[in-house]
């Protein structure tokens, strides 16, 4: 199977080659060449699948050159979750959450960050690739801690993250700053999360520091959503809510679902798509954003406009004004024309905006549903749905749970809101939203959220004031690229 460049479409890899590239070398994202497909029959196979099966099952169809270790990789990397991976629960009828954060750091970039060092150990395998990996990550706070503790201590790569100084939760900080491992580094740059993915993505494509890092040994890849090692595990887990849909008597095979989807750089919702494409019975995929709202507008005006204020929200792994991600999306709705997809990525860079045309925006507004919420509205939706079903949403859970429900006050199907963090990770405010006074200490707020709900406190979130802080630097913008070769010289 091959992949193409969303802005070339006649440079051709494999699915191994572009795992370990991360970006294709004219900037544009590996999709694959031709989709997939999951017939009625393999997808009612996977119901009587655990998790892992189901996720080899669904990223064997991608990268068939992986496919006789996929299933004992799925096995190890879920091993590493608290039970199910991605346990459906029931809200009321046609009402439902999929909880993917119980994993190691607690939130949904688990699902693919503790998978994705096994597919890019074995793509350099089936490569004969032995130079080691650096993997460069910019980071709105959630991706960081997952890629470090999924590539801590792997063989034969390293991994380097940027976080946006004041932009990340008190936790999510704690949780990079006290990272363990032999091959990680950690740095918060001056400015916020879009400053970090640009300067990550220019070095990508400096082929001047590409060679320096040659001469140390150094390939550089990506754990962030613009690697499709990162995207392909999150297709399995839309597949695994409708199989237990099915099984649990919720829904008959065949019967459509709308998923609601927390979105910042637009992967995860991605996943979703490329899952509908694949055949997944998909009536509406619900975008829900906070008050960065680009894509909200962008689905509503079918213009794309970064030229606005950046606001830093209660639910910061979303703030996020350029969705990487998006570029995919918009490759496939203009017919996969990798020559205009790449003239409005363009136009994004140096204008700040580019527009759709009216035949894209309304085959857009069939598949997707935007909303937003501002910060009251989604503390007040905490508030509300604590009161009302006793569970306790995380702020970017509860940005889509309110998104699905401007949906389904539309339509009476079953929707499924995809939740993407323990509340514990966003403690301080949850504690607000729920009206509970806020200790000053992070491990005290913890010890307060799990005494208002009961819910258990993972070890790992009390333990991190007792962990030694070995990364508290702080780089302008333009250090990034002395902080990467500095790393690199160092260990060559
Ligand atoms: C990363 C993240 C999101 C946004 O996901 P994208 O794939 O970037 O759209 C939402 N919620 C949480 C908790 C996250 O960590």
């Amino acid at each position: 199977m091959n992949y193409i460049s969303t802005r070339n479409a006649s440079l051709k890899v494999s699915g191994a080659e572009a795992i370990v590239g991360g970006i294709a070398p004219d900037g544009g994202l590996y999709v694959p060449e031709t989709m997939p497909e999951v017939t009625e029959k393999e997808r009612e196979a996977l119901i009587d699948m655990d998790y892992p099966e189901r996720a080899s099952f669904i990223i064997g169809k991608f990268l068939p050159e992986l496919k006789d270790e996929l299933l004992s990789m799925c096995e190890k990397a879920y091993s590493r979750f608290d039970g199910d991976p991605a346990p459906l629960v029931k809200i009321e009828d046609n009402f439902y959450l999929l909880e993917l954060w119980h994993g190691p750091t607690h939130a949904f970039k688990d699902m693919a960050l503790t998978l994705l060092p096994y597919l890019l150990t074995g793509s350099k395998r089936v490569l004969g690739r032995m130079d080691r990996t650096l993997i460069l990550v910019a980071t709105s706070g959630d991706t960081g801690k997952a890629a470090l503790e999924g590539f801590k201590d792997v063989e034969g790569t390293d991994c380097i993250v940027f976080y946006p100084s004041g932009g990340v939760s008190e936790l999510q900080q704690l949780q990079m700053q006290t990272q363990k491992g032999g091959n990680v580094f950690v740095s918060a740059i001056e400015g916020n999360f879009d400053d970090a993915q640009t300067a990550v993505k220019n070095i990508f494509t400096d082929d001047g520091i590409r060679d320096k890092l040659a001469s140390f040994g150094y390939n550089l890849s990506s754990a962030n959503s613009i690697n499709w090692g990162r995207l392909v595990p999150q297709i399995a887990y839309y597949f695994s809510a409708y199989a237990d849909l099915v099984s649990g008597g919720e829904i008959e095979d065949g019967d459509k679902v709308a998923f609601s989807v927390p979105t910042g750089n637009f992967g995860n919702i991605l996943a979703c798509y490329y899952a509908m494409k694949m055949g997944l019975p998909v009536e509406r995929l619900v975008c829900a954003s906070n008050s960065n709202n680009v894509l909200t507008d962008l689905f509503d005006t079918g213009i794309y406009d970064v030229r606005r204020e950046f606001y830093k929200t209660i639910s910061p792994s979303m703030d996020i004004l350029v969705s990487s991600n998006f570029e995919r999306l918009l490759f496939e709705i203009s017919g996969r024309d990798d020559k205009l997809t790449a003239r409005r990525m363009e136009e994004l860079k140096a204008n700040g905006k580019y527009v759709v045309s009216d035949r894209e925006l309304s085959e857009l507004s069939q598949i997707f549903f935007a909303d937003y919420s501002s910060d009251e509205a989604t503390k007040e939706t905490i508030a509300d749905f604590f009161e009302d079903t006793g569970y306790i949403l995380d702020p970017h859970s509860a940005v889509a749970v309110s998104a699905a429900d401007a949906y389904v006050g539309d339509e009476e199907i079953p929707i499924v809101t995809v939740c993407t963090a323990s509340p514990f990770k966003f403690v301080g405010s949850v504690l607000e939203a729920i009206g509970t006074g806020v200790p000053k200490s992070a491990i005290k707020a913890l010890e307060k959220l799990e005494d208002e709900t009961a819910l258990p406190l993972p070890d790992s979130l009390k333990e991190l004031e007792t962990l030694e802080r070995r990364f508290t630097g702080v780089v302008g913008k333009d250090g990034i690229a002395d902080v990467v070769i500095n790393y690199a010289k160092e260990r060559a």
